[in-house]
C-alpha cells in the first residue's frame, strides 16, 4: 500500500525504490476532482534499465520453475484478491469512477483471470506429429520468450493488466507493466499482490508514465515482447517500431460496436441490453455499444421514445453510491472531446434525442459528468457512425432489412464487438457469419469478456492484429514454439531423401 502521502513509488522487482526522476504526475478522482488520490513518480530510462537487468537475471530462475509450480503462486493471488475484493473494488471505483458494482466485477474479472491461468499451468499444450521416417518422433513445445512489456490502457486498468500479467508469467516469462497515468494505481495493487502471493523477486516491475515512457519500453531492445491495450492510433505507432525490431507484438485496440436491433426482437431485452451496452462504465468500454442498427419497423419509432426515456432516467453520479449507474469521465479534457463529438455531429445533421451536456451543479461540479446522450438521424458515413468516441454517445442509424444492416456494421475500420437482436436463428447465424468483428453476440450487448475456456478477447481489422487475451490462445502471444526432432533408428535417415 502506498505511504500516508500517498506518494508511491516505483515497484521494481518487488523492492520499491523512488525514480532518479525525481519527479511526480498527480493523480485525482474523476468524480472529485478536489481529492488527490496519488503522486506517482515519472519513471525514467534509468529506472527501466534497473528493472531490466533484475528482470533478466530472475528469469533466469523462473523459466524453469515447473509451470504447475508456477500456478501455485497465481492460485495464491487470486485467493489474496478475493480477500480484498471490497478494497480493491473501491480504489477502482475511486481512480476510474466506475460504479462499484462494476468495480467488483472488474475485480472479479482478476480472480478468474489468475484461476484461468493457474490452471494452464497444468497444460500449456504442445503438439506431438508423426514422422515421414521410421523411429523418429516430433515433439513441439512452448517456451517462455524473456521479458514482456506490458502497456495498459485506463479503462480497466485491474482487469487488463491481469489479462497479460497472468499468461505472460504462467509461460515462465518476466514482467514489467505501465499503467495509463490516468488510472495507475490498481495495477500497483496488483503487483504487491503477486509477490504476497510468493512471485520470486525480480519477476515483476511496475513502473509509471505518460506515452513518452512506454515508448522507451517498446524501444528496449532486451524487452522481447510488447502487449499494448489502448487507441489504434497508438498501436500504430507501437507495431511500427516493434516491426523495426522484430519484437513480438500484441495490440488491442480501439472499437465502433454496434447492436443490430431486427423486427421481430424482443423488445425488452433490447431496452436492457442497448442501456447496458451504450451507457455502462459511461461509454468507456473498448465493447461499449456505440450504435444501434434499428430495422424500421412498426415499433421502431414507440422503441426509441422509450428507450430515451430509460437514459434519462438513469442515475448518474458518484460511483461509491451504491445506487450509480453511470459515473463520470475519466478527465475533463476527455470529457471536451466526448462534447466536441456531439457538437460536430450535431452540425452534420444528427438530432439529439436525450444527453449532449455535461451535468453541472451540486456534486456534478466536482467532476468530470456527461449526460447519456442518445443522437438519431445517423447516417452510416457520418463521423459518430464510424469514429470511437469513448463516451456516454449512443448513434442511431436506421435500416430497411438485415443485408442493409450488416453492412452498416460492418462499415468502419474496427472489429472488436458485434451484436444482433432477433428471434430467427437462422438471421442471427447468418449476419454472424457476414460480420467483420472478432467477438459476436447474439441477443446480448456487445459488451463483456468472459476469461478462458472458449472465450477469447479481440478485434479484426484495426482493433488490434489478431492476437488474443483472456482465453487460452493468450499464451501464443507469450510463448514461441520449438520443434524437437527424436531420431531412435540409430543411422542416418534423410527426410525426403530416404
Ligand atoms: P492510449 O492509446 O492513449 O494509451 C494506452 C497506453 O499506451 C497508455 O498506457 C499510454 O501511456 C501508452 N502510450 C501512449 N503512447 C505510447 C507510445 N508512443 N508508445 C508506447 N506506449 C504509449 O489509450 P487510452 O486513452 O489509455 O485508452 C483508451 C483506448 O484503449 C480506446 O481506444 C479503447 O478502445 C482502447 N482499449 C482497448 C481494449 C481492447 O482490449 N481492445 C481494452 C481497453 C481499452
Amino acid at each position: 500500500m502506498p505511504t500516508a502521502t500517498l506518494t508511491y513509488k516505483n515497484n521494481i522487482g518487488g523492492n520499491l525504490s523512488e525514480s532518479s526522476s525525481k519527479d511526480f504526475f498527480e493523480k485525482y478522482n474523476p468524480a472529485d476532482k478536489s481529492e488527490l488520490l496519488g503522486k506517482f513518480p515519472k519513471s525514467n530510462q534509468k529506472d527501466l534499465d534497473n528493472a531490466v537487468s533484475i528482470a533478466k537475471k530472475a528469469f533466469e530462475i523462473w523459466r524453469y520453475t515447473p509451470a504447475p509450480k508456477r500456478a501455485e503462486i497465481l492460485y495464491r493471488a487470486a485467493e489474496i484478491t478475493k480477500d480484498q475484493k471490497e478494497e480493491l473494488s473501491r480504489i477502482l471505483t475511486k481512480e476510474t469512477g466506475k460504479p462499484i458494482v462494476e468495480a467488483r466485477g472488474e475485480i472479479q474479472e482478476v480472480i478468474d483471470t489468475y484461476l484461468f491461468f493457474a490452471g494452464e499451468g497444468r497444460r500449456i499444450y504442445g503438439l506431438t506429429g508423426q514422422s515421414e521416417l521410421q523411429n523418429k518422433s516430433i515433439i513441439t513445445i512452448r517456451q517462455p520468450i524473456g521479458i514482456c512489456g506490458l502497456i495498459s490502457a485506463w479503462n480497466f486498468p485491474a482487469a487488463v493488466p491481469s489479462w497479460k500479467v497472468a499468461p505472460a508469467l504462467i509461460s515462465g516469462n518476466v514482467v514489467i507493466l505501465k499503467p495509463s497515468k490516468d488510472a495507475p494505481m490498481s495495477g500497483y495493487m496488483l503487483i504487491e499482490n503477486l509477490y504476497k502471493a510468493g512471485l520470486p523477486k525480480g519477476c515483476a516491475s511496475i513502473l509509471f508514465g505518460t506515452g513518452e515512457f512506454g515508448d522507451l519500453i517498446v524501444r528496449h531492445p532486451d524487452i522481447k515482447v510488447i502487449s499494448l491495450t489502448g487507441s489504434v492510433e497508438v498501436g500504430k505507432m507501437v507495431y511500427e517500431t516493434c516491426g523495426r525490431m522484430l519484437k513480438k507484438c500484441a495490440l488491442e485496440l480501439g472499437g465502433k460496436n454496434a447492436i443490430i436491433a431486427l423486427e421481430d426482437a424482443n423488445q425488452d431485452l433490447l431496452l436492457e441490453g442497448v442501456l447496458w451496452g451504450a451507457f455502462g462504465t459511461t461509454g468507456q468500454r473498448c465493447t461499449s455499444t456505440s450504435r444501434l442498427i434499428l430495422q424500421k419497423s412498426s415499433w421502431s419509432n414507440s422503441f426509441l421514445e422509450k428507450f430515451v426515456n430509460a437514459a434519462k432516467k438513469l442515475t448518474v453520479g458518484n460511483g461509491l453510491n451504491e445506487k450509480t449507474q453511470v459515473g463520470p469521465l475519466i478527465t475533463s479534457s476527455h470529457r471536451d472531446n466526448v462534447h466536441d463529438f456531439v457538437e460536430r455531429t450535431v452540425k452534420e445533421g444528427g438530432k439529439v434525442l436525450c444527453g449532449g451536456k455535461s451535468l453541472t451543479g451540486g456534486e456534478y461540479d466536482k467532476g468530470n459528468f456527461y449526460e447519456p446522450t442518445i443522437v438519431s438521424n445517423i447516417k452510416p458515413n457520418m463521423e459518430l457512425a464510424c469514429k470511437e468516441v469513448f463516451g456516454p454517445v449512443l448513434a442511431v442509424i436506421e435500416v430497411n432489412d438485415i443485408n442493409e444492416a450488416v453492412k452498416v456494421a460492418n462499415n468502419v475500420e474496427y472489429g472488436l464487438s458485434l451484436s444482433i437482436y432477433t428471434k430467427d436463428i437462422n438471421l442471427a447465424m447468418k449476419a454472424g457469419n457476414e460480420f467483420e468483428s472478432g467477438i459476436v453476440y447474439i441477443n446480448a450487448p456487445t459488451i463483456g469478456a468472459e476469461c478462458g475456456g472458449a472465450a477469447a478477447f479481440g478485434g479484426w481489422k484495426n482493433t488490434g492484429n489478431g492476437t488474443r487475451e483472456g482465453g487460452v490462445m493468450a499464451l501464443d502471444t507469450y510463448t514461441q514454439y520449438k520443434t524437437i526432432y527424436i531420431d531412435y533408428s540409430d543411422r542416418l535417415q534423410r527426410a525426403q531423401i530416404d
